[in-house]
């Protein structure tokens, strides 16, 4: 053991300056590119394609990657093999002249790195570290799955992040639901409609949309669930017209059937009206979390009315990882989140 070790540091030292010529080379062209996957990937993700093989890349090398901090700044640092860079084609390709050395020095300074990766400021990558763990955002989607799932499937998968999706019964979306399960995601009841009208018609109705949707979930995934959100929340006023004291008796009743029942802390407020302009949702969302330590988020993936939904994902994620908030997916044991109004 001792000997492989000290092999492998001597081999270390003798290629140092190689690789740090080499790196100092590919740091410049790297460094754009890899901002330029991450401006690609904001603007393909209101189409919900994301399948460029360069993304997965970076994606899965950003992942490995590590981040430390040095004189006051932080930095990550991503393995040029994981990057898929070959070290020895781009020596051969490029020998050490004059020129290319002294340039090569220069930008060595600031970017070299012992350990055979490449060092780049932290300013160009989200911070998929989060700082403050026992900070956590749920990020919920409510109303879905719609043609807009698979774009908020790819963005999350980007940002290794899980959520939650509070579904109803939507025709010809059978892949959808399937899609989030598969993706890791939580799938949980929203009712069957969302009609109103039908959900709040008497306690057995609701109970009636509930198993329905239940039972669809079961028969597209396989999941049979009881973590579930009231259409319009339990704090809705809608049921009233429907049935009066409806919101009382079913808060008790779900519970002594075994429901979790969860609302909501932070409201994007992309149901309001649509397609509120993603700046608009990002500013809601970013003005609701406050001092909050649990933070449950609501938006929407109900289709086109909510589209600048998927493009402000992107943006309130990052918000939350510059928070220092962790992002997870909900369970039956998620602290439960309950309007009181
Ligand atoms: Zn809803």
């Amino acid at each position: 053991m001792e000997r492989l070790s000290e092999k492998k540091y001597d081999s270390g030292i003798s290629f140092y300056i190689p690789l740090a010529l080499i790196a100092a080379f590919l740091i410049g062209c790297l460094s754009v590119s890899l901002i330029e996957v991450r401006e690609n990937m904001r603007s393909v993700s209101s189409y919900g394609v994301v399948s460029d093989s360069e993304l997965t890349k970076y994606e899965k090398a950003v992942r490995k990657s590590q981040i430390y901090d040095q004189d006051g700044l932080r930095f990550r640092m991503v393995s040029a093999s994981d990057l898929g860079l070959d070290t020895k084609s781009v020596t051969q390709s490029q020998p050490a002249d004059e020129n290319n050395a002294s340039s090569a020095s220069e930008a060595t300074t600031e970017n070299e790195n012992p350990g055979g990766g490449l060092r780049l400021p932290m300013e160009h990558y989200v911070n998929f570290v989060p700082e403050k763990k026992d900070h956590l955002a749920y990020l919920t989607f409510d109303d879905g799955p719609s043609e807009n799932t698979e774009a908020i499937l790819d963005i999350l998968d980007y940002y290794n992040v899980k959520a939650t999706f509070f579904v109803i019964y939507h025709k010809d979306m059978e892949e959808q639901y399937k899609a989030i399960v598969n993706a890791g995601h939580t799938i949980a009841l929203h009712s069957y409609s969302h009609e109103y009208k039908s959900v709040y018609a008497g306690e057995a109705a609701f109970f009636d949309e509930m198993n329905r949707i239940s039972d669809f979930i079961y028969e597209q995934t396989g999941i049979r669930t009881k973590l579930m959100r009231f259409p319009g929340g339990s704090s809705n006023t809608i049921s009233k017209k429907y049935c009066k004291g409806i919101m009382t008796v079913l808060k008790k009743s779900v519970t002594e059937r075994g429901y979790v029942y969860q609302d909501w802390n932070v409201d994007s407020c992309d149901a309001v009206k649509s397609n509120t302009p993603p700046e608009k949702l990002l500013s809601n969302v970013r003005n609701s979390i406050g001092d909050k330590k649990t933070v449950v988020v609501l938006m929407h993936d109900s289709g086109k009315k909510t589209a600048t939904t998927v493009q402000s994902l992107p943006e309130i994620i990052e918000l939350f990882y510059e928070k220092g908030y962790s992002m997870d997916k909900m369970d039956m044991n998620t602290e439960q989140i309950h309007h009181s109004w």
